[in-house]
């Protein structure tokens, strides 16, 4: 059973109830708050929603890539802006020690292509129950429906908490309290304010693995239709920039899925640097000369079929349309008429199929909030605060942001075990 502590605010005691207090029961604070407790710290966890873990439960599609199977390099050149900062924690507390943290609890796991890590069932349910029961066994208090406004900080050490029924006093606060995307689970991005009265400068904070918005209007008639295998190269100004190879999506307002969303950081740093545009590379596998020799044995073979059957073989029907368009030339027109000018339309498209981006979408639709706390203002082996004795931070709230394939939960996951260690420790070390 959780042990619910009476929500009656230490205003009139002076005394400090608990050790420990985390601000926020995603993914990231119940990791820490377990952590902390199971070390024999007395925690107290606020939760401001009516329940734990609820972007959690919405991750992956409802199936929750927790990790990666990657080794550590592969981790670290996974996040931005310096993946060096987690090198500590991932070492403290990685993959591996997740995965059996997990199944010890009861929830099967498997491994994905690209070494993604998700539970069995396809159930993120799985992963938020056995997170609360880590928070239960090791008897933390768990307030729901608590919202801190406050960190209560007199002469650069942390006091408590404010909340909106008053003051809860500990020795060390947590601060948990994820980014500023999907509102709805929770995360409004409070935590950042929180920080910053406390002393610590905030990174604007910016939608990071987020869709984008395309000009071209045909990206519309696509929607629903997903590429595997492709390439796709950022342009900024006619620039050539980034590039990522893998899966991506058409929507009804412009393009998502995974390359897409591993680019949209870039995007959306560059927009201000005027015309930013993606090259689609349908074939990347195939050189310039390889894919032109492709289209001539095609064009050979099926010299009486219309170029509208041909396309069949090199491309997904619902693209067909988009490409005659683009290409202006008519699906009747049979393999042995189409000129060598053609071809190369053909090909350049096939190749370089250019699409123009006017924007992100909002950062509420964000999967990640690129920015937050500066992390020179945390230690790195602690996760306390090096502006406010006392303050750990952990999870979304800090400037690290990793891409797709589950290096954001791992990196919650650690920074959340290694700040409840350290919370714990500061604490405990006083008696
Ligand atoms: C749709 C979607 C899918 C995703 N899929 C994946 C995936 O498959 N793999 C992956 O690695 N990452 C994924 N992510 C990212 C991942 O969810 C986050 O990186 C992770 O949840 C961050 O953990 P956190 O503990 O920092 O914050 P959160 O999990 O957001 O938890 C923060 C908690 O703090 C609470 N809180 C906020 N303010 C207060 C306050 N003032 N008082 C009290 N409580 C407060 C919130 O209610 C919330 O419960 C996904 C994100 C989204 C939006």
């Amino acid at each position: 059973m959780v042990r619910y502590f009476n929500p009656q605010p230490a205003t009139r005691n002076p005394q400090p109830v608990f050790d420990v207090i985390v601000i926020g029961a995603g993914a990231s604070g119940m990791m820490a708050a377990g952590r902390a407790a199971e070390i024999g710290a007395r925690v107290l966890l606020l939760e401001k929603m009516p329940r734990v873990g609820l972007k959690l439960g919405i991750t992956g599609k409802g199936r929750c890539n927790l990790t990666n199977q990657g080794d550590i390099n592969a981790f670290l050149e996974s996040y931005s802006p310096d993946g060096r900062f987690l090198r500590n924690c991932l070492a403290r507390f990685f993959n591996q020690d997740l995965m059996i943290f997990f199944e010890q609890r009861g929830v099967p796991l498997v491994v994905e292509r690209g070494g993604r890590v998700f539970p069995k069932s396809n159930q993120a349910g799985d992963i938020v129950s056995a997170l609360l029961e880590f928070v239960k066994d090791n008897k933390v208090s768990l307030i729901k429906g608590q919202s801190v406004k406050e960190i209560v900080v007199h002469s650069g050490r942390v006091e408590g908490v404010e909340t909106q029924n008053g003051t809860f006093k500990a020795r060390a606060v947590i601060l948990a309290t994820g980014g500023a995307s999907y509102p709805k689970t929770g995360s409004t991005g409070e935590g950042y304010q929180m920080a910053q009265l406390a002393g610590h400068t905030i990174i604007p904070i910016r939608p990071f693995l987020i869709p984008l918005k395309i000009k071209e209007p045909w990206v519309k008639e696509l929607q629903g239709l997903s590429l595997k295998n492709i390439s796709a190269t950022i342009f900024v100004n006619g620039r050539k920039d980034r590039s990522e190879f893998g899966e991506m999506l058409f929507t009804h307002f412009g393009v998502s899925g995974p390359i897409i969303l591993t680019l949209s950081g870039r995007v959306a740093d560059v927009l201000k640097q005027g015309r930013v545009e993606i090259s689609l590379n349908l074939k990347p596998a195939l050189t310039q000369e390889q894919l032109d020799e492709r289209l001539k044995r095609e064009l050979k073979t099926h010299h009486l079929k219309g170029l509208q059957g041909i396309l069949k073989l090199l491309l997904p029907n619902r693209m067909i349309p988009v490409f005659l368009t683009l290409s202006q030339i008519p699906g009747y027109k049979k393999g042995n008429q189409i000129s060598a000018e053609e071809r190369f339309r053909i090909k350049n498209l096939l190749t370089d199929l250019r699409i123009t981006v006017t924007g992100t979408r909002p950062l509420e639709e964000a999967i990640i909030t690129a920015g937050g706390v500066l992390l020179k203002e945390v230690n790195p082996k602690t996760m306390e605060s090096r502006i406010v004795d006392g303050l750990f931070l952990c999870g979304e709230v800090l400037n690290i942001q990793g891409k797709t394939g589950g290096y954001n939960l791992q990196a919650a996951f650690s920074t959340g075990w290694v700040a409840g260690e350290g919370a714990a420790r500061r604490v405990l070390s006083y008696e």
